[in-house]
């Protein structure tokens, strides 16, 4: 029998360590391929047109828009993120487990167009951690990170959505329990 692929979708506030678990994810289960994502946002140092995100114009991601060409789309922080369609399609169809790591108003957007997702909410230890962490990153100005601060308040108030809740304290463990998830689904 065609066995269908898994779509599991990563989400939690920025800063909270959502880009390590994948990769960490990635790196242990050659099964699951990750969605590259199209944003306005411009690309920090070292990131890469297409392989981080696809980096577009405003004008090139509002035709994607139209032409119904992304899976789901928000805007955080000033700029447009979203995913492109066909990927996640073809990986399913192949019976591969794909994951998008996305933000909240883009995971529920999931919830209504692909009911049978698994969404997982990361949580940092508590707020101060995660401005803590925001700011050792290094890669914001203080109105971004003022600005991903509030939007990550907005977001921890409707974790309790989700299906599933992991607190990244000790990464190992976040990563161990994240597996548990997804093999679950696999
Ligand atoms: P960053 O600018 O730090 O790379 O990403 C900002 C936020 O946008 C993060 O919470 C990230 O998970 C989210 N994001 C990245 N790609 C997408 C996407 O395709 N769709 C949505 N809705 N959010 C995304």
């Amino acid at each position: 029998m065609n066995q269908k692929g898994k779509l599991v979708i990563i989400t939690g506030p920025s800063g909270v360590g959502k880009g390590t678990i994948v990769k960490s994810l990635l790196a242990k289960n050659p099964q699951i391929f990750l969605s590259i994502s199209a944003t306005t946002r411009l690309p920090r140092k070292g990131e890469i047109d297409g392989k981080d995100y696809y980096f577009l114009s405003r004008l090139q991601f509002e035709e994607m828009i139209n032409k119904g060409e992304l899976l789901e789309w928000a805007q955080y922080a000033g700029n447009y993120y979203g995913t492109p369609i066909k990927p996640v399609l073809e990986k399913i169809e192949q019976g591969k487990t794909i994951i998008l790591e996305i933000e909240v108003l883009g995971a529920n957007q999931i919830k209504n167009n692909f009911s049978s997702a698994t969404r997982i909410f990361i949580l940092p230890p508590s707020i101060e951690e995660l401005e803590k962490r925001l700011r050792e990153r290094n890669t914001d100005t203080e109105e971004v990170i003022i600005k991903r601060l509030n939007k990550a308040k907005e977001e921890l108030a409707v974790s309790e959505e989700f299906d599933y809740q992991i607190i990244n304290d000790n990464l190992d463990l976040a990563i161990t329990e994240i597996e548990e998830k997804i093999n679950n689904v696999i």
